[in-house]
């Protein structure tokens, strides 16, 4: 097999290196893959058209890939054959098998190995043209901002790893002196950095900034609390993109620049949303030890014994329900109630009732989170809510809310404590439907590590049970009350 390879690759070398045919047809699947990422990404901003949008993404991904296999620059093909089925063999199994809750730390994970292909190109190519003495400052700028960037993303992907997937603590880690040092760090980078733009040759500056954009990595995301890794994540996703982009001027690849530059600006603006969604202040997300689990919230009053309902008569009145919306939250992805509650879903509307969900932008562990897993299901776009206003109208003149699996994103603290973590996030508001029904396991608190008190209202009812469990509980509960008719 690789001798095959070895001789196609032997062939693509002998033709003449400045071909004028091939470069064509390099810059059109360049420029074809660059549209299809542009598309992709505007798919991706629509539920319904987000699979089209991965689609459109994967096959730009599958052109650009076929542009830089037909470059002259490659002499064999053999270690790219290597590279790939090693790749397949390792990641295939890997995404198969992760489940949705943990996406945030496996999309991290495979940050870092992106980083690493990105330092070594950019160590590699320094080398190259070092030797060949073809170092310009510009060349020497890019390529420094290259392992910079792609240097601090592979440590700092991987401490977001570890955080999220608890292999160490996922709360901020402090010591004296750790903003001086950080400070000191940055200085000594960027100080290196700016010398080799100035002296290209000053091998030393090069591997300077390398070695401290290691540091970097790990002592930027040391003090970031482990609830506040998914934007640590986004943003390091916009580093690794900028890396890239750098990488495709210092090697003149036209589709790394746009690919890099849309994933730099899309990591970026989905850090300040989610940090904005989840009320956290961006700055204090990147420079503060921060995101440590809250104890309590400040407010203490008379503890109150949240009230009870059997599933056999919250199915009564669910038959009945004129209007019914649902809440979903991260307990649903974990009991992948999708399903069940879809069947819930048709036999109230077979009932005459309407469904509609509110899916909140920070429901889950990862953004989108709840959006997948409906779509999963077969709802219907037009059922969803997703955006917060419009779902608090809707619920404001519901008959039954239904929380399911969810916590944080609907506790009223957030409107009226200002004492508690979650004081100013935007929240749905079910307490303002005639009645709200909350299917959880227990007592657990949520992400933030708060009580609700929306548990405790009047007009709350609590079905304890794992959501599945309950769902199908309430879809047997419907049924026999159609069948006794
Ligand atoms: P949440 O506040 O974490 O609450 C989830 C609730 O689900 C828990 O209180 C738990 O209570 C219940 N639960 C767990 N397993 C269950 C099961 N099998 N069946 C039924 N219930 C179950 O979730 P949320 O309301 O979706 O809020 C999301 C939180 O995550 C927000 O604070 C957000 O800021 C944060 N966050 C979101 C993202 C993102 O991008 N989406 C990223 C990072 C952090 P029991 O233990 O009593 O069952």
């Amino acid at each position: 097999m690789l001798p095959l390879f070895q001789e196609i690759a032997q062939d693509v070398a002998a033709t003449p290196a400045a071909s004028p045919a091939r470069d064509a047809i390099i810059q059109a699947s360049y420029l074809a893959a660059s549209v299809m990422f542009i598309l992709g990404l505007k798919s991706l901003t629509r539920p319904d058209s987000a699979r089209r949008g991965m689609q459109q993404a994967a096959i730009g991904m599958l052109l650009a890939v076929i542009g830089t296999l037909l470059n002259q620059h490659i002499l064999t093909y053999q270690w790219i054959i290597i590279g790939l089925v090693v790749g397949a063999i390792a990641g295939y199994p890997m995404a198969m098998k992760v489940p949705m809750t943990a996406m945030p730390q496996f999309i991290a994970f495979s940050h870092a190995f992106g980083a690493i292909a990105a330092t070594l190109v950019g160590v590699v190519e320094y080398r190259e043209l070092l030797a060949e003495g073809h170092l310009t400052h510009g060349l020497a700028g890019a390529l420094g901002f290259e392992v910079l960037f792609g240097a601090l993303t592979v440590t700092g992907s991987f401490m977001a790893f570890g955080k999220l997937q608890e292999l160490i603590t996922g709360r901020p880690i402090t010591f004296k002196g750790q903003n001086f040092v950080n400070v000191a760090l940055i200085a000594v980078a960027f100080g290196s950095f700016a010398y080799l733009i100035y002296q290209p040759t000053a091998m030393w500056a090069f591997y300077t900034v390398t070695g401290l954009a290691f540091f970097l990595g790990i002592s930027m995301v040391l003090p970031i609390g482990g609830g506040d890794m998914p934007v640590v994540v986004s943003l390091l996703n916009s580093y690794a993109g900028l890396a890239a982009a750098a990488t495709g001027f210092a090697i003149g690849n036209n589709v790394l620049i746009i690919a890099g530059a849309l994933e730099g600006a899309g990591g970026f603006i989905l850090s300040v949303m989610m940090s904005k969604a989840m009320n956290r202040s961006f700055g204090n997300v990147i420079f503060g030890a921060f995101g440590a689990p809250p104890t309590a919230s400040a407010k203490k009053g008379e503890q109150r014994e949240p009230k009870t309902i059997s599933a056999e008569d919250a199915a009564t009145q669910l038959a009945y329900a004129g209007s019914v919306v649902i809440i979903p939250g991260y307990g649903m992805a974990v009991a992948q109630a999708q399903h069940v509650c879809r069947e819930l879903h048709e036999l109230v509307e077979a009932q005459g009732g309407s469904v509609k969900y509110a899916i909140h932008p920070v429901a889950g562990r990862m953004p989108g989170h709840l959006n997948v897993i409906m779509a999963e299901a077969g709802i219907d776009y037009g059922a969803l809510l997703t955006d917060v206003d419009d779902a608090n109208r809707v619920l404001s003149s519901a008959d039954i809310a239904i929380v399911i699996g969810g916590n944080d994103i609907v506790n009223p603290d957030a409107d009226d404590d200002p004492a508690s973590p979650l004081y100013g996030m935007p929240i749905f508001r079910p307490w303002t439907s005639k009645v709200t029904y909350v299917i959880k396991r227990g007592k657990g608190v949520g992400f933030s590590g708060v009580e609700n008190p929306l548990f405790t209202q009047d007009t709350t009812r609590m079905i304890y049970g794992d959501a599945k469990g309950v769902l199908g509980n309430l879809v047997k509960e419907i049924k026999g009350l159609n069948e006794g008719h």
